[in-house]
């Protein structure tokens, strides 16, 4: 648990290798204010280097007041880091996706960022939205109309992505900017999950399920028990309170944030680069 901005947070996170692989290549943050999940891969041990070093760049913003700028500038040497294992189309790389609370004027947000097809989503209301878009080459055929998101789950291209750090990659990330909603639920987890799991299910641990922990040991869980045919790695993070913005604490004793139905025009995602 920890306050931060007035926003105040908890947490979990659980992280498997599942049934079918030797190793674990996936690698996590979940240390208010980043909650990020990376996915490695490539042969040998370089899979696990990418995706540790790429979270590892992130690691100096722990327990900061973080601006989008420090993000941009994490992300910058996260890649370079990864690039650093090698060059090329074979050489070893990582997705990235999650979440960072920032400030900026006073106001915290969330900044949600992705490469890959880790993923980022957001219960509110007992309604779970995608927030994070694959880059996929099943995603791309998802775009063009060609194929069903879910004939997408059973297309034999549904593990290409077509982003990365490193692998020769440009790894240009995509950025979205929420507003923090007391109440809400974000989910960040590696394709382990989402392979197991469908959004219907998703929902439905995570509705159940109080506390972020037990929602995070849960959802792998049940990615095992469905045949965990990879890496799985889950975070979950809470919105405990967000006091209102601009004003101070003594003021607004238990004052929030209104929720999302109650504010004009704030719902909604705002998508781009910061
Ligand atoms: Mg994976």
């Amino acid at each position: 648990m920890m306050r931060l901005n007035g926003v105040e947070l908890a947490w979990g996170a659980a992280s498997d290798r599942g049934l079918r692989r030797s190793r674990n290549e996936d690698a996590h943050l979940a240390e208010a204010p980043l909650f990020l999940v990376a996915d490695g891969m490539g042969g040998h041990r370089g899979g696990a280097e990418a995706s540790a070093r790429a979270i590892a760049e992130f690691g100096g913003l722990v327990g900061a007041a973080v601006t989008p700028d420090a993000v941009q500038e994490a992300f910058t040497r996260a890649v370079r880091s990864v690039d650093g294992l090698g060059s090329g189309s074979f050489s070893p790389g990582t997705t990235l996706s999650g979440a960072v609370l920032c400030e900026q004027g006073g106001e915290p947000y969330w900044v949600i960022l992705n490469v890959g097809d880790s993923r980022t989503y957001r219960l509110c209301d007992g309604v779970l939205a995608q927030i994070s878009v694959d880059h996929s080459s099943v995603q791309q055929l998802i775009d063009a109309g060609t194929i069903s998101p879910a004939e997408a789950e059973r297309h034999p291209y549904r593990g290409v992505i077509t982003r990365a750090l490193g692998a020769g990659s440009t790894a240009t990330p995509d950025y979205w900017l929420l507003p923090v909603v007391p109440g809400e639920r974000l989910l960040v987890c590696s394709d382990g999950l989402t392979k197991e799991l469908g959004p219907d299910d998703l929902a439905r641990v995570l509705s159940a399920e109080s506390s972020p922990q037990g929602a995070a040991t849960r959802l792998v869980h049940e990615a095992l028990l469905r045949g965990g045919r990879d890496n799985v790695t889950v975070v979950v993070v809470d919105v405990v309170e967000a006091l209102a913005a601009g004003r101070d604490e003594d003021d607004t004793a238990g004052a929030t944030v209104p929720r999302a139905e109650e504010r004009e025009g704030s719902e909604g995602v705002a998508h781009g680069q910061l």
